[in-house]
């Protein structure tokens, strides 16, 4: 494919060549060829007549002879580079430029032939080998007409005029011809070599070369293609990345528990547990597979999310939502003696979004903030209107998140060095989800943290409208 668009477009020259020429020996040659005969023989015929009307003077006895005239005859015709006849009525020839060589009877001449066009073409009633462009003008004088001046040029004259004019047409359209050469060089620069270059990317990406760069300098449509490409290819490499981490970090995440739990299940079988320990052993299997079902559930959640899940919005009061959140997880608190101090803006405060998402979103924040929060404390959540908007904040006085990992926090599996002690049962996905769902309503999440002092979480979320 790649040749050929260059051989194409050759081929498209040389036929644009060729057919260019065809034109100019075809159309254009007969269009010179037209335009000279009619101009000779309009020049040939005002000769004629200004001939006729001396030769008139001649049949009137106003001058002496015909022989004068043949004389004259004789010395114009080499200018015209034509052959000039004196004809009678009967169609004798009586005086010529060729010393009278020609004189005689013409058979089967017929004036009126000629009559009404100014000119013919034809080898004149076989007086001549070859085609002529004959002109005529009658010799008339007191109401009669004495005979007719015939000249004759030779069609060869006008066809060599003819040619030299091709000829310069010719030239001029073989250095035109050379000279578009420079469209096919500007092609091959702009056009064909780039492509090459990046058709060449092409293949490397498309067989897994997604280091590969197209180096193309230009800054034209075919460089912006070039850009576009190498774009796309980091991406995909990015993602490619992406995709091992995350894969490594599902195995990992998956085999720490499954460990544990093959340990504690042989360590039932062969003895090494007494059974009089087994429920303390066999309650942390419990924990593991929660664990990992968890891991399972947050995966899947996430999956659903990354496919555009769609939401299914509807007008609800964010403020019993987060009551009933921060509810569920009484019993939590009550071990770790940790308190909450709600204050909503209003009484009821409605918003427009998939409830049950939002839900997850609280959960996940409000589980985060207790995990880290120290006993004894309190988390504060805040629901309050500003324009258009509900602002939501979960706010607690725990360890707080280092500032080199508060942009690393929305990334899957990603926890901070201080949590890993402090939360194993943490899977790294519940803050991946929480920015998943609050995007997919369109709206922003963000997070201000402290190390050692606390964090706090706002997300937005639009009021209702049709209240
Ligand atoms: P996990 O299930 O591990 O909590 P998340 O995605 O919810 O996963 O959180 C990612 C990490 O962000 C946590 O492991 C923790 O290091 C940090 N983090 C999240 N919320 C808080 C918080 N309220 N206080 C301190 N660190 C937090």
């Amino acid at each position: 494919m790649k040749r050929s668009l260059y051989y194409k477009f050759i081929l498209g020259y040389v036929v644009f060549g060729l057919l260019g020429f065809l034109l100019i020996s075809t159309f254009s040659s007969k269009m010179a060829f037209d335009y000279l005969l009619q101009e000779k023989a309009g020049l040939l015929y005002d000769e004629a007549n200004q001939l006729a009307s001396d030769c008139s003077a001649v049949y009137n006895g106003e001058t002496t002879s015909l022989e004068t005239v043949a004389q004259q005859l004789c010395v114009i015709s080499p200018s015209l580079q034509s052959e000039i006849w004196v004809v009678n009525r009967n169609g004798t020839i009586v005086a010529d430029s060729n010393d009278g060589a020609r004189r005689g009877l013409l058979v089967d001449f017929d004036p009126t032939a000629i009559g009404n066009q100014n000119y013919g073409i034809g080898n004149f009633y076989g007086a001549f080998p070859y085609d002529v462009l004959s002109v005529s003008a009658p010799i008339t004088g007191n109401y009669t007409t004495y005979g007719y001046i015939l000249i004759h040029m030779p069609i060869s004259q006008i066809q060599a005029s003819r040619d030299w004019i091709l000829n310069v047409v010719y030239i001029t359209s073989a250095i035109l011809f050379l000279l578009s050469l420079i469209i096919l060089l500007i092609f091959t620069q702009t056009v064909f070599f780039p492509l090459k270059k990046i058709s060449r990317g092409v293949d490397e990406y498309a067989s897994g070369n997604l280091e590969y760069r197209i180096k193309l300098a230009s800054h034209d449509e075919m460089g912006y293609l070039a850009e576009t490409l190498n774009y796309m290819s980091d991406k995909l490499n990015e993602m490619e990345e992406y995709q091992k981490t995350f894969i490594a970090n599902i195995s990992h995440d998956f085999r720490s528990p499954l460990t544990s739990i093959k340990g504690y299940l042989e360590a039932i079988i062969d003895g090494t547990i007494p059974p009089e320990m087994q429920e303390k052993y066999l309650t942390r299997v419990i924990t593991e597979t929660e664990r990992l079902n968890k891991l399972t559930q947050g995966m899947l959640t996430l999956n659903t999310l990354d496919s555009k899940g769609l939401l299914s919005r509807t007008n609800f009061d964010i403020n019993r939502v987060i009551k009933d959140t921060a509810a569920s997880f009484e019993v939590i608190c009550n071990q770790k003696n940790l308190s909450f101090d709600l204050t909503f803006a209003d009484n009821i405060q409605m918003v427009y979004a998939d409830m049950g998402k939002i839900q997850q979103v609280l959960y996940n924040l409000i589980d985060n903030a207790i995990k880290f929060s120290h006993s004894n404390s309190t988390i504060y959540i805040q629901a309050s209107p500003k324009y258009e908007k509900i602002f939501i904040s979960v706010k607690d006085t725990g360890i707080g998140i280092p500032k080199n990992s508060l942009k690393k926090i929305w990334e899957r599996f990603y926890k901070t060095d201080l949590s890993r002690g402090k939360d194993k049962k943490g899977t790294g996905l519940g803050l991946s989800i929480v920015k998943e769902i609050i995007q997919a309503h369109g709206e922003n999440i963000d997070v201000v943290s402290t190390e050692g002092v606390g964090s706090e979480f706002i997300f937005s979320l639009p009021r209702s409208t049709n209240l």
